[in-house]
């Protein structure tokens, strides 16, 4: 406050700045702890083909409810991971746990797993991914990472070299959130992907929105044209569904369908198929 400033007293001395920290240590301790005692957890929310109305993949996105029940949102502890560095154990744990859930899965449904920019700086990052596959029996046929724009602001030739060795061992590799990143369109031409996943904030939009109609359509028909799987991600409306499927998209996510789910019921959800075709469509896919 201006009281403050002209009150001589040093700013590092703001109980606020003090309070802040100490609840940032806090939430760093109780992270840890919650990862050995498995508080944190993969969850599982379906990918759908818009033709079929089937499962084609699940997505897993890590959940932290703490055992006074409160819920802490993967917004806020993988930030905080990426910051002191625990992302590393904490994606370890995550990783194995969700590939041995997706063990169990037909072998035609992928894993979907994100990964955070702050991973590739380690070398042996691609290395430690195959060898959780190989130890839990999952297929890298089986396995799509996701990654974001953002991390291409790191060494772009390291990070290409590390998704290409995932990519050789048949590892499928999506671009997520595409569209909201720093130049989305050089990423591509740098590197092969399997998938672009359009970001929820096209979605959400292009139906009342002609010049967001316009810049969906476009990246389905990039998407298609560098022939990449097209997925549309926080479709919450059927007609959302329909119009995408008429564009071409391949697939969508979201809560139309089913947010994130623990592994023992999205194993029951595999035989669930959405309507998702209207009558009488002629699009092709
Ligand atoms: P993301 O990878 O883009 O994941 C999609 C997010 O959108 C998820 O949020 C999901 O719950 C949410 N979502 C899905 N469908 C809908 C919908 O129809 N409407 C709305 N409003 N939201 C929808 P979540 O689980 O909170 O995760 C947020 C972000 O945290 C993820 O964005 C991802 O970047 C990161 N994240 C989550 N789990 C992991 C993980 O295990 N490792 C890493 N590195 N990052 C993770
Ligand atoms: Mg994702
Ligand atoms: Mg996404
Ligand atoms: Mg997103």
């Amino acid at each position: 406050s201006a009281k403050r400033e002209h009150s001589g007293e040093p700013k590092w001395f703001d109980p606020a700045i003090d309070e802040a920290t100490a609840k940032y240590a806090e939430l760093d301790r109780q992270l840890r702890a919650a990862l050995k005692s498995g508080e944190v957890k993969p969850y599982y929310q379906p990918m759908i083909d818009l033709t079929s109305g089937r499962i084609v993949g699940f997505e897993a996105l890590a959940r932290w409810r703490r055992s006074d029940g409160t819920f802490i949102p993967p917004s806020e502890f993988i930030t905080l991971a990426e910051e002191t560095g625990m992302i590393g154990e904490l994606s370890e744990v995550l990783f194995r746990q969700a590939c041995l859930d997706a063990a169990k899965w037909p072998r035609t449904i992928r894993l979907s797993f994100n990964v955070s920019p702050a991973q590739f700086s380690s070398r042996s990052f691609g290395r430690k991914m195959l060898e959780t596959l190989a130890e839990t029996g999952l297929s890298p046929q089986q396995l799509e990472v996701e990654v974001t724009e953002s991390m291409f602001v790191k060494d772009v030739q390291l990070v290409s070299a590390l998704l290409e060795e995932l990519r050789e061992a048949g590892v499928h590799i999506a671009i997520d959130d595409f569209g909201t990143g720093y130049s989305s369109l050089s990423q591509l031409s740098r590197l092969r992907f399997d998938k672009l996943k359009i970001d929820r904030s096209f979605v959400s939009s292009f139906l009342d929105d002609a010049r967001q109609a316009m810049i969906i359509r476009a990246m389905i028909g990039l998407g298609r044209g560098l022939g990449m799987k097209t997925i549309a991600e926080g479709i919450e409306e059927a007609s959302q569904a329909e119009t995408l499927q008429l564009l071409g998209c391949h697939q969508g996510q979201g809560f139309l369908f089913s947010r994130a789910v623990p592994a023992e019921q999205a194993a029951t959800m595999l035989q669930m198929t959405w309507p998702v075709k209207p009558e009488g469509n002629t699009a092709v896919n």
